[in-house]
């Protein structure tokens, strides 16, 4: 397939707009760029076909299922796309005084008070961009409360279990502070006596994400943060995958002070690929000081930053239209539908679970919540083939790949998480491809290093791609000086 660049002809598809018929004004020449920049030139019917060319290589959820373990690729229903749209929603500026954008604010209130309701919280901010970059925020928070405290100095330790999600860790590092591993039990489980070993005056906290990377729900939470907070310690609940619990237990009734969500996977913004994302963090009331300002869902036109708040983690509200698509999928769910869902989400994971347990090694036995983690490590050393064959072979029967290699503690792991909006039948068919995969692999070992036949690109080097990803076309005129 052609670039875009490739497709451009010199003068093409150039002459959409009408002549200017306003003075033209000269810009002072420090703003103005010396030569001007390589755009395609190509005519409109080129472009739609480039465009219709590059979505049908595409694969997203409204192709088929997406079991890609712990980023809940779900269905998101329309409805909140056409509400994104809204004029009012789409159009309105940030810096908008704020009585002429009391609909957009009565959204932030609103979604704020169900996500409080929801997780057990007093308090929510929405303007964090991501879950990542909402456990930033809620580790600020627990740092200034120790700050508060004459502590930030002693208190600079953070427990994470090894089953937790990447971020985690990652974000104890980033904060400056300390990240302590404790392994998990051969259930899977946090080790308590780990835990109480691990803890002690110097312990700022516990991050946990629950339900954990394997998909298990741990059931000693109420002693787990009962341990940290005996310790001092705040709790930090890693909700990204609130999908198997929402409407069913709270983790603030867990005991968690602070809790992240991630409303473009549970509360149905699509995601991958990179677009906005919001992760909305709560926390208890003796944290709600702290949280960022200027913006606060609670009084939006509060023109001064508190002196206690960890200030402003990005501009404006956060990605407003996020919000709007989490506000209308709750209201469309209700309170019924909200648990409704999170048992789906559960029930589904657990017949696509038992559907390929006879084949396929699960990492752990037993239920599971939204997801399960299998492991190829005995047909790697017994029949040569990998996670790897399973997930290009999947490639070639049409359907996306679970999640690959994670979590880091479950050696050749494949993470699928069906999600609530796929039917039995659905299901089935998934589970059957994964079946057909799995044989034909251990037919043909060898076949199936070659997998996948059907896709543009097979193996690319991932060391390559990693290191050194060409993201950007570089004209040959401009030669390779920022490639
Ligand atoms: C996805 C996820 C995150 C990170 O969310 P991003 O929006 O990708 O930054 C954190 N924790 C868990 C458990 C997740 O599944």
């Amino acid at each position: 397939m052609k670039l875009i660049f490739e497709r451009s002809v010199s003068g093409r598809g150039t002459r959409y707009l009408p002549d200017c018929d306003v003075p033209v004004t000269e810009l002072d020449s420090r703003f103005l760029r010396e030569k001007a920049p390589a755009l395609p030139e190509i005519s409109e019917n080129d472009l739609c076909r480039h465009y219709t060319e590059l979505e049908k290589r595409a694969y997203g959820v409204n192709d088929g299922p997406y079991p890609l373990g712990s980023c809940t690729m779900k269905y998101n229903p329309k409805v909140n796309e056409a509400m994104a749209a809204l004029p009012g929603f789409a159009d309105v500026h940030p810096l908008q005084p704020a009585h002429t954008a009391a609909g957009c604010l009565e959204v932030l209130t609103q979604t704020a008070k169900y996500l409080c309701e929801i997780t057990g919280m007093d308090a929510m901010t929405l303007t964090p961009a991501a879950g990542a970059h909402g456990e930033l925020t809620g580790m600020m928070l627990i740092r200034r409360y120790h700050e508060q405290r004459g502590e930030k100095d002693v208190r600079r330790k953070v427990i994470v279990p090894d089953s937790s999600h990447g971020t985690n860790p990652a974000t104890a590092a980033m904060n400056g502070l300390e990240v302590v591993s404790i392994p998990s039990t051969p259930e899977g489980l946090v080790d308590l006596a780990a835990l109480a070993a691990a803890v002690g005056p110097d312990t700022a906290g516990l991050m946990l994400t629950n339900p954990n990377t394997l998909g298990l729900f741990d059931p000693h939470v109420e002693e787990i943060t009962r341990i940290v907070h005996e310790a001092g310690g705040l709790c930090y609940y890693d909700g990204a995958n609130l999908n198997p619990i929402m409407g069913v237990v709270r983790p603030g009734d867990m005991g968690f002070d602070c809790v992240h969500l991630n409303l473009h996977k549970t509360f149905s913004t699509p995601h991958g690929g990179g677009g906005p994302g919001a992760g909305a963090v709560g926390c208890k009331a003796f944290l709600a000081p702290y949280l960022p300002a200027p913006f606060s869902a609670a009084d939006p036109e509060a023109p001064e930053i508190p002196a206690e708040s960890i200030g402003a983690v990005k501009a404006f509200a956060g990605n407003f239209l996020v919000i709007v698509r989490a506000l209308t999928y709750l209201k469309t769910l209700g309170a019924a539908g909200v648990r409704e869902s999170a048992q789906g989400a559960v029930l589904n994971a657990n017949y696509l679970k038992a559907l390929l347990a006879d084949t396929y090694e699960m990492a752990q036995p037993g239920y599971c919540m939204h997801e399960f983690v299998m492991t190829l490590e005995r047909e790697k050393q017994e029949k040569g083939f990998t996670a790897m064959e399973i997930a290009k072979g999947l490639l070639d029967e049409g359907v996306h790949p679970p999640t690959m290699y994670f979590p880091l503690i479950v050696h050749e792991a494949l993470m699928a998480e069906p999600t609530e909006t796929e039917s039995p039948e659905s299901i089935e068919a998934l589970a059957e491809a994964f079946l057909r995969v799995y044989r034909a692999a251990e037919a043909d070992p060898e076949g199936a290093h070659h997998w996948p036949k059907s896709t543009v690109i097979g193996r690319p080097d991932e060391v390559e791609a990693a290191r050194h990803p060409v993201v950007r076309y570089v004209p040959a005129q401009e030669g390779t000086q920022e490639a």
